[in-house]
């Protein structure tokens, strides 16, 4: 089956990132039977230059009709002065909201090469393989009614809104359920229902979801819980499933167990499957043209692209195959450089990849 999958590279690191991970494409086509068509398309400040709007209409159509969307990143600070309609960040923003990414999965992978990276000891965080699946259009971010009022008694106060529906939590609870699925058939649902009724809401429609998912075992936690768990043993968690503000909090705490911001990718998803990924890392204008920005979390990306997206896991895994032996052979970019390593360019390490694919 042909994929066709959209191109979007942005801004900053972006088009160097990208075509790091579109050789990585060029490999599985080559050599692995991966049938696709790659089409480009500009966002952010390139679409703004572009077409003098950061999602223009043509990237926009083109991502809608496409199985899957790789983006590298937006932004600059050429473009931090525009109105706000027309900043970088509008494209990617205007991309989830139009295209119905309710699904945002965070993975937090530490590749044991890389251990000493991270802020917590070895023998905690070696091998680390969770992934956080966070609602990404609902909750507190977005309830009603919201805003900043004057009380009778003359005292100012802020308020939001926490509201999930039943067919909310359902449609992210399914999401879930479908990634434990592909990984350790484990999943863990994190909410604050002795204190939140939305929560309580939340853990019932989890429960009566499990009833059609026998072979994934499902568990609960707090947040405040999850968090401590977070650090104390992180590895004990597969899939964690939580809301939109608890998973954004968490998803970066998980993130950084891992050290460096330059390996993570990440995924937003759509009811269907469809998904856009991307590096979690923004466009790193200190580091634009140096020719030094680490690929491997674009390359991951496409990884879970053909994992969550193109049904095809094989491919996915060499992927992940190839950047662990890259590791293993002691291959660094600076961002990861350490102490007796090889210290490589960008287009370097896309090129150790691709060899690595090519040989395992
Ligand atoms: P950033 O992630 O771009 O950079 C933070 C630090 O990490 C920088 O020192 C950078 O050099 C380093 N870094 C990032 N990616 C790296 C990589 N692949 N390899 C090596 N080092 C890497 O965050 P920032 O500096 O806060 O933001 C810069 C711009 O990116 C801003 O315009 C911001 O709005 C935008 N941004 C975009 C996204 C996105 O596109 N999804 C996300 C975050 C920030």
């Amino acid at each position: 089956m042909n994929h066709n999958i959209a191109i979007l590279p942005g801004d900053g690191i972006g088009p160097e990132i990208i075509a790091e991970a579109e050789k990585v494409l060029a490999g599985l086509q080559a050599d692995f039977g991966l049938s696709a068509t790659l089409e480009h398309a500009p966002i952010g400040g390139a679409g703004y230059e572009d077409s003098g709007t950061p999602l223009p209409d043509a990237t926009l159509a083109l991502a809608k009709t496409a199985d899957a969307v790789l983006l590298g990143a937006v932004g600059g600070p050429q473009w931090e002065q525009l109105d706000r309609p027309l900043r970088p960040e509008q494209g990617l923003l205007g991309l989830r909201t139009e295209l119905k990414l309710f699904s945002n999965l965070r993975p937090a992978v530490l590749f044991p090469q890389l251990a000493a990276a991270s802020s917590l000891k070895p023998e905690v965080v070696s091998g680390l393989d969770l992934m956080i699946v966070r609602e990404l259009t609902g909750g507190i971010y977005f309830g009603q009614p919201r805003g900043i009022r004057t009380r009778d008694d003359g005292q100012r106060e802020g308020f939001n809104t926490l509201v999930y529906s039943q067919g909310e939590i359902e449609r992210i609870g399914r999401s879930a359920f479908e990634i434990a699925r592909k990984r350790e058939h484990r999943l863990c649902s994190v909410d604050k229902a002795n204190v939140l009724e939305c929560s309580e809401l939340w853990r019932e429609v989890m429960n009566s979801l499990a009833d059609d998912y026998p072979d994934v075992e499902l568990s609960h936690m707090y947040v405040d819980n999850a968090a401590m768990q977070l650090v104390r043993e992180p590895r004990q968690f597969d899939v964690i499933v939580t809301t939109n503000m608890f998973g954004d909090i968490l998803s970066d705490a998980a993130a950084m167990l891992t050290g460096s911001i330059g390996m993570l990718p990440s995924a937003s998803l759509d009811s269907t499957g469809k998904g856009m990924y991307e590096p979690i890392h923004g466009s790193a204008p200190d580091i634009t043209g140096k020719g030094i920005a680490n690929p491997l979390a674009t390359i991951l990306s496409v990884a879970m692209m053909l994992r969550y997206s193109l049904d095809e896991p094989a491919l996915a895994e060499r992927i992940e195959r190839a950047v662990g032996k890259v590791l293993d052979n002691g291959l660094r970019t600076a961002d990861i450089a350490a102490e007796g390593s090889n210290t490589v360019s960008t287009s370097e390490m896309g090129d150790a990849v691709l060899a690595a694919l090519r040989n395992g």
